[in-house]
């Protein structure tokens, strides 16, 4: 029984049932209890790993990429370089070194993270090394600055609310209290504008996930690009359009029940890109399999150049690391990569037609 099962539930007991979203947020983000709050949740000891953490080609490529696109901008001056949800600032040290080759680009970028967690602020700090970080707790502080940015697994973790199809209509699930215990139910017959549309490729039973806070950020960044220039890159797990149920929890690397200790588990949903598409004012490209992204950007052959250094296990987990991003058996299709650039522009490498 942890102390923020008791708050949801004594909230819950007063208020009624509560939405999806503010029990994702409570979850993750409460500032006493919430999981990225209190802890570093990443790596092989913690309870998940991400791509930047299996290989140091995953940020490499990222930098070469916003690099390039910055190059084919007219290389301006300065640029906010932004990344949300850093983690533990392992893509953006990556990101950084990579790049130090490009001439121009590291005078011209100021450095921006968008991070909540205080635990992960300083874990990015202490990667980083470096004192002319600027951190904000939301993208909206941004400067205004042609705009360099990447999130990786980070839209996945902002709070979703969940509608099933009924016979009569759209009801929310909601997650009120059945014998004691945190449970799902349905409220009310609702029918919010921003799944109107969803009535086409639904049957009756279904779920259907929105997401509004990662619409208000790509709506943002969209804005951003249009009137400033530069380009963002989202990487993630998800599809055009998700349909069911994707809420899920991760704790030691296991999938777990997503309403029993709240606060101690991750908790994600799959990214309906079209959505953030959709909310942002200005171009995207097509949304592509992280696999194929990568092999564009040519992991294949940085692999084999860092293959050559090494010898033994560390060259076995190396290719080992090369195959988990890439391998549709593995990261390569379940992640997927989309970029939103100004309409002005030529669409980044890598995510060009
Ligand atoms: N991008 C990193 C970490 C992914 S974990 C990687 O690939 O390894 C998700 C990250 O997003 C964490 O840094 C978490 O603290 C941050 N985060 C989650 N919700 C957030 C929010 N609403 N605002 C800002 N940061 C958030």
């Amino acid at each position: 029984m942890t102390a923020l099962r008791d708050q949801i539930m004594a909230q819950i007991r007063a208020d009624g049932p509560m939405r999806l979203a503010d029990y994702m947020a409570l979850c993750l983000m409460h500032p006493e209890h919430g999981y990225y709050a209190t802890r570093d949740p990443l790596g092989r000891k913690g309870d998940f790993i991400t791509a930047p953490e299996i290989s140091q080609m995953f940020g490499e490529l990222i930098g070469l990429c916003l690099a390039q696109a910055w190059l084919e901008q007219g290389a301006p001056a300065p640029i906010t370089l932004a990344e949300a949800g850093p983690g533990r600032g392992t893509l953006m040290a990556d990101l950084l070194r990579a790049t130090r080759g490009v001439p121009g680009f590291h005078a011209a970028l100021r450095l921006h993270l968008i991070e909540t967690s205080p635990v992960l602020r300083a874990a990015q700090a202490r990667t980083l090394g470096r004192a002319d970080i600027t951190w904000h707790d939301r993208i909206e502080t941004l400067p205004e600055a042609p705009l360099f940015f990447v999130a990786n697994e980070f839209f996945d973790a902002l709070p979703i609310r969940q509608f099933q199809r009924n016979a009569d209509g759209w009801r929310e699930r909601l997650i009120g209290l059945r014998e004691g215990r945190l449970a799902f139910g349905l409220g009310g017959i609702s029918a919010p504008p921003e799944i109107a549309h969803r009535l086409a490729d639904t049957r009756e039973g279904d779920i259907v996930e929105t997401c509004a806070p990662g619409q208000a950020i790509a709506a943002d960044i969209g804005a951003r690009l249009a009137a400033q220039g530069g380009v963002a890159l989202i990487v993630d797990y998800g599809d055009w359009r998700s349909l069911g149920d994707t809420f899920q929890a991760v704790r030691g690397h296991q999938p777990t029940d997503p309403l029993v200790d709240p606060g101690t588990a991750d908790l994600t949903a799959h990214v309906d890109f079209e959505a953030l598409a959709q909310a942002a004012p200005c171009a995207h490209t097509r949304l592509i399999p992280q696999g194929d992204f990568l092999n564009r950007l040519g992991i294949g052959a940085r692999a084999e150049v860092l293959a050559r250094r090494l010898t033994g296990p560390r060259r076995d987990s190396h290719l080992a690391a090369y195959l988990r991003l890439t391998d549709p058996a593995e990261m390569g299709t379940l992640f997927k990569a989309m970029a939103l650039y100004p309409a002005t522009t030529a669409p980044p490498p890598g995510l060009d037609p």
